[in-house]
């Protein structure tokens, strides 16, 4: 059998060790780079205040004993943390963890609609939310059937609240109790089944289901990319992080990537996380100068920016060593282009998903420029077959599904035995994307899957079209992605419309109104990167094979082709 494996990992990732205990260690072993103490864990971008191990590990203790006090939260309670990157964001994650409970992360651009399904979807019992988007969480929450005193924000407007718990509040609260909570704590093994996020990704079909991650799955990731990068051991030479290099974090927290890899496995390398709540070009240079970056994560998108915008000219960059794209696929153009603009930096593609607890591939260790095309490098203890549609390996250098295995796995779809059983197969992760592997590095070469990734989050058509069938003028729908340069793809629905309204569509002005009033159907209820950018087309019925499975590749052709709408 033909298998792609790089190396075991050297020693054996902890497994009796929740997130915060893991992070928060002061333990000085051979695994763990040791930060000095001035350095520290978290920058406010605006403010530039840092935050040091002391006030974390400070005000996690004391929202957990808040949390436990006030609402009892304990073992398996599930808490939704619904907010823009935050220095609080770490925080409420682990004070959460400190008790036993689990986290699921939402965006916080969703919709009510969106939110409240996210609340059902985990019955959290508990809604930690920002200031920017407080009024969205107060009506989720009374619509999912919690409290208004269940909801918590965290306050950066300044303005005072009333009738609502702050963070700050608890935190306060908190401190002045005596500790009332017992931090949970596992016995060996227990990592790997215990569940720490419940996050949200669509998998190879159908629409968006709660991915249950265990600790273990992340601390293993997070060491797996510590020692792919020969960072996990002080001794190891040639390290790409160091304690002291600075991360910026404009990647949100609620998306795997900036939660496992921007958030965590920066703070294990000692850097300094510069947190940064809502993504805007221009700031987004003035931060990577004003804090002297050296290290960017970030998605295709942005790259795209910094390939471009005459205003990155004004900039020297030569603090910067190292960028990774991630989350959707960047084409060797861009990549030799962004190498200009970051003329020190290692620049490349790490890959991963939300069912693997993210990061597979990376830029391999020792190679200042990444293979052209190549996602990178498959992680130390990460598995991977190439699966053929025969269901046959293919060789190297030959097409066919990524199937993975390795620690960092994640455990199930939450609640849903038929999803896990057609993704998680004993032990293994269908990817649903289509790759060559040679010398263990991954080519992406296009996705078997249903989902878009528009600026690398995630639009599963099956959402979108279950939406749009509610509205009274359409029959069918087909959603998929047109190509764009900047998000990626964005989504196209092709629409049978209903007989009673097909007529009408011979006059371009009925047919510029149906469509303008199928975009607003989607706009009202949906966050901004599902919308239909890519345009709504009217045809006569949607491609089907006999047993009445959409031929969904028929139209993603056809959408290739077409130019996109305005
Ligand atoms: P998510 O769970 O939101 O992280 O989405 C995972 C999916 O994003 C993968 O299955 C791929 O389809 C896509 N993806 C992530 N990283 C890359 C990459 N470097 N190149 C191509 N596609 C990627």
């Amino acid at each position: 059998m033909t298998e792609y494996h790089v190396s075991p990992m050297p020693f054996d990732v902890p497994d009796d060790l929740t997130i915060p205990q893991f992070i928060l260690s002061t333990d000085a072993s051979s695994t763990r780079p040791t930060r000095p103490s001035h350095v520290p864990w978290l920058v406010e971008d605006a403010s530039g205040r840092g935050i040091h191990f002391d006030e974390l590990k400070a005000r996690t203790s004391a929202l957990a004993n808040a949390l436990h006090v006030k609402w009892a939260i304990g073992e398996n309670d599930v808490v939704c943390v619904f907010s823009p990157n935050d220095v609080d964001y770490p925080v409420a994650v682990w004070a959460v963890h400190t008790l036993g409970a689990v986290v699921t992360p939402a965006n916080p651009g969703y919709t009510v609609k969106e939110l409240v399904f996210q609340l059902k979807a985990t019955s959290a019992s508990l809604l930690i939310c920002h200031s920017a988007c407080l009024k969205t969480a107060q009506e989720a929450a009374k619509e999912a059937g919690l409290s208004a005193s269940r909801v918590i924000v965290v306050n950066r407007d300044g303005g005072p609240l009333s009738g609502v718990h702050t963070l700050e509040d608890l935190v306060v609260f908190g401190k002045s109790q005596s500790t009332s909570y017992k931090e949970r704590r596992f016995v060996p093994g227990e990592a790997k089944k215990k569940l720490a996020f419940l996050s949200f990704s669509s998998g190879t079909t159908g629409t968006p289901k709660a991915v249950a991650i265990s600790h273990y799955a992340l601390i293993a990731n997070v060491l797996q990319m510590a020692v792919h990068n020969r960072v996990a051991d002080p001794h190891w030479k040639d390290k790409r992080m160091v304690p002291g290099d600075v991360a910026m974090a404009v990647l949100p927290f609620f998306h795997i990537y900036g939660l496992v890899v921007n958030l965590h496995y920066s703070l294990f390398c000692g850097m300094s996380v510069v947190v940064i709540p809502k993504f805007n070009f221009l700031d987004f240079l003035k931060s990577i100068s004003r804090h002297k970056i050296t290290h960017l994560f970030v998605v295709p998108p942005q790259i795209v920016l910094l390939c471009k915008h005459p205003a990155v000219r004004s900039y020297d960059f030569s603090h910067v060593k190292y960028c990774m794209s991630g989350a959707a696929p960047l084409s060797g153009e861009l990549m030799k282009t962004v190498s200009k603009v970051l003329p020190n930096a290692c620049v490349g593609q790490g890959y991963g998903l939300t069912e693997t607890c993210t990061t597979v591939t990376m830029v391999p260790p020792h190679q200042r420029f990444a293979t052209i095309g190549s996602a990178g490098q498959l992680l130390p203890g990460i598995t991977a077959r190439v699966v053929k549609a025969d269901g046959t390996m293919a060789k190297q250098g030959e097409p066919g599904e990524l199937v993975l295995t390795g620690p960092s796995m994640a455990m199930c779809y939450y609640n849903n035995d038929a999803a896990t059983k057609e993704t998680f197969i004993n032990g293994w992760v269908r990817t649903g994307d289509e790759v060559i592997i040679k010398n263990n590095e991954v080519y992406v070469v296009d996705r078997i899957k249903e989902i878009m990734k528009v600026r690398g989050y995630q639009v599963a058509p099956a959402e979108l079209e279950g939406h749009l069938l509610l509205h009274e003028d359409v029959l069918d729908v087909c959603v998929v992605g047109i190509p764009d340069e900047y998000s990626g793809e964005l989504p196209l629905a092709f629409v049978v419309p209903q007989p009673k309204v097909a007529s009408k569509l011979k006059c371009p002005q009925e047919t510029l109104k149906l469509k303008k009033r199928l975009a607003k159907h989607v706009a009202d209820a949906k966050v901004p990167y599902k919308w239909l950018a890519g345009g709504v087309e009217f045809i006569d019925a949607i491609p089907k094979n006999p047993s009445g499975k959409v031929l969904r590749r028929i139209l993603r052709d056809q959408a290739k082709t077409m130019k996109r709408e305005v």
